[in-house]
């Protein structure tokens, strides 16, 4: 079987765990696509899961209330040798890719880091990924066994089958973890997260400044319900977070509509957010490669466009 452990939070499934499952279906591995739902009062996750996977185990247990690498990777592993997986799929958060590799290690398996697309080649599976500071992606393979982590946005979120996988309940005899979070500061942001938004807006270089990032970028966003994105030129600069970088060295997305301001649509932008369903592009030069990718363009001055834009999306 193809195992993949869901990722949720506040008791819904991620986009990223639906992603895991096109990756699965795309990969051309054999066997039922089963989602593993760890947590505790995860009902509702499950359920949704169901919608996807051909069939569902869930672990609601106390020891599973908060994630723990030393934990999440003992009870997938136990979870992975039980049902015989060849294939064991995790999303490339940072949890996933610190406790991925040790699920390997106890399966004595092969490890593949942060695909952007999965195959198979016979009886190996075949996965591409970025290496050298992303100017390479270069394609690998493994055979038997293989525990792979997949790179957020990189595949798009998969549709319901129109059939419910089953449901089974799943005991797991869990170690006592050695490391303890003892604290947890959340920031607080009412705006949707970049890699579940189904609108993005991102601001480029060409926005001008940290302020007029704020007045146009995350205006709109915020009238939008949409997410905020950047490209690296601005965070480089300073005005934004590296959390906010789209690109091959920040988040891929594929939101339904993506709208770049004052973006020049540099190679290694477009590689982070090219598949987006939708993109809508500002630029003051006709010229600009971003139009080459723009299912809708504008030539013209951010400060003269999105003003007007702002105004229209309050109403
Ligand atoms: P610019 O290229 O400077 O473009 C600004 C645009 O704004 C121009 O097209 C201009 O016409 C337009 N403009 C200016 N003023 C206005 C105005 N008033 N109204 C309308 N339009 C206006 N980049 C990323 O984004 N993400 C990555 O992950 C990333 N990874 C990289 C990895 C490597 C190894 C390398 C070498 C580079 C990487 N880059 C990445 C950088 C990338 O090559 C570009 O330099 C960067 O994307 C450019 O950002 P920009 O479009 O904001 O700026």
């Amino acid at each position: 079987m193809i195992l993949i452990v869901a990722e949720h939070t506040a008791g819904k499934l991620a986009k990223a765990t639906l992603e895991m499952v096109t990756a699965a279906r795309e990969s051309g591995r054999e066997g039922p696509i089963t989602l593993l739902v760890l947590g505790q009062n995860v009902a509702s996750v499950a359920t949704e899961a169901a919608a996807v996977a051909d069939q569902v185990l869930v672990a609601d247990l106390p020891g599973l209330a908060t994630y723990n690498a030393e934990v999440w990777a003992a009870a997938t592993t136990q979870i992975a040798q039980e049902g015989e997986a060849h294939t064991v799929i995790i999303g490339g958060s940072r949890s996933g890719r610190e406790y991925a590799p040790r699920v390997a290690v106890k399966l004595d398996a092969a490890y593949l880091e942060d695909a952007t697309r999965l195959s198979s080649n016979g009886a190996a599976l075949q996965a591409q990924r970025y290496t050298y500071l992303a100017r390479v992606t270069e394609t690998v393979e493994a055979d038997g066994t293989v525990v792979v982590t997949v790179k957020p946005g990189s595949f798009a979120p998969a549709a319901p089958t129109g059939a419910a996988g089953e449901q089974y309940d799943v005991e797991l005899s869990l170690p006592a973890a050695r490391v303890e979070v003892t604290g947890k500061s959340v920031e607080k942001s009412s705006r949707v997260a970049l890699t579940e938004a189904d609108v993005i807006v991102t601001g480029g270089r060409g926005v001008g400044s940290p302020e007029n990032f704020s007045r146009y970028v995350e205006a709109l966003a915020d009238n939008l319900g949409a997410g905020v994105g950047a490209t690296r030129a601005v965070v480089d600069a300073g005005w934004r977070p590296y959390a906010e970088q789209v690109g091959q060295t920040g988040k891929t997305v594929q939101p339904k509509a993506y709208i770049a301001l004052g973006v020049s649509g540099a190679v290694q932008h477009l590689s982070g957010m090219g598949k987006s369903k939708n993109i809508i592009a500002i630029n003051k030069d006709a010229e600009a490669p971003i139009f080459k990718v723009a299912d809708y363009g504008i030539v013209g001055d951010i400060n003269e466009i999105v003003p007007a834009l702002i105004e229209a999306s309050r109403k």
